[in-house]
């Protein structure tokens, strides 16, 4: 640790250093500044632009083309870090693509990086039996990038919403990324189902809520509510994982859960918390980035998935 230390301290100044030496030579202020490549609706140009030792990522083109298919506004560029990190410029915020850790399962729900948000691929077939171990496509977020996409405060998200009617109900939902209008067209597929499937009506009688800035049950981490960008169907036909003893995680099958509902969601952009193996049944949450990755990716059945692939 102290030898850490000391090379980081003389790491910088070596960096000071060399610091004010360009600056004798140079009239413009120098800063260390990443190396910058910006965008200009071509992610595959963007990544041949970049130097060759980052030419290797085979998801980087798959990753930012759904990040852009998803928030069509929010990608500005790529930065090269002074350790050679690459970074996503997303929505005035800076990312790092990759932080080359080892994280364990509970490590990249707290701390991922851009990569771990894409770390397993959501399974857009219908319907889902069982689940491998901690197969949760989606539950990896960076709550910095949702902060910067739909507002960094209670207050703030507040003012970003605005009521929609859903299958009878008003809710509050983020009017931002499209996430409102996307509901909206949720509940025009669903009125129309429900005029011809009535028996599925009990899934929307009553809602559980949308909009509520709130940390997920049992850890740190702000819930997708908090941006009012998820609903909670009816909590009376709902399965949730913390309310399943561990032994019944491996054989929760997700097959009588009705596939018309989970369908009309992720033709808009929404992904099922049933999919989860902590699943959350009546929970379903806007991530356009997460839908569209799985429409490029190759098809990965979840039963043959490993939980580390
Ligand atoms: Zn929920």
């Amino acid at each position: 640790m102290h030898y850490l230390a000391r090379s980081l301290r003389g790491g910088f100044l070596i960096n000071l250093f060399a610091l004010l030496v360009a600056n004798l030579f140079s009239a413009e202020p120098v800063l260390s500044k990443n190396q910058r490549f910006e965008y200009h609706d071509d992610i595959q140009a963007l990544a041949r632009s970049l130097p060759d030792s980052f030419h290797h990522d085979e998801k980087l083109v798959s990753i930012l083309t759904a990040l852009t298919a998803g928030y069509p506004e929010a990608l500005q560029g790529l930065e090269i870090s002074s350790d050679q990190r690459l970074v996503v410029c997303l929505a005035g915020q800076k990312f790092i693509y990759d932080d080359g850790l080892t994280k364990t399962f509970e490590e990249r729900l707290d701390h991922p990086d851009i990569k771990d948000m894409f770390y397993q691929t959501y399974p857009l077939a219908n319907p889902t039996d069982r689940l491998p171990k901690d197969f949760d496509p989606g539950r990896y977020r960076i709550e910095a990038l949702f902060m910067a996409l739909y507002g960094e405060s209670e207050s703030a998200v507040a003012k970003n919403c605005v009521a929609v009617e859903f299958c009878g109900h008003s809710v509050k939902f983020n009017a931002r990324c499209g996430a409102a209008d996307a509901l909206r067209a949720v509940s025009g597929d669903l009125t129309t189902l429900l005029a011809h499937k009535p028996e599925l009506r009990a899934y929307v009688n009553k809602l559980a809520g949308t909009f509520n800035w709130r940390k997920i049950a049992g850890t740190e981490r702000l819930s997708e509510h908090s941006f009012g960008t998820a609903i909670d169907l009816n909590v009376e036909k709902a399965a949730y994982w913390r309310w399943q003893s561990p032994t019944q995680m491996e054989t929760f099958s997700r097959k009588n859960w009705p596939t018309e509902i989970i369908e009309n969601f992720e033709r808009h952009g929404f992904i099922w918390g049933g999919k989860w193996w902590h699943f959350d049944t009546m929970h379903f949450e806007y991530r356009p980035e997460i839908i569209a990755y799985a429409k490029s990716a190759p098809a990965r059945i979840p039963e043959t998935q490993t939980a580390h692939p």
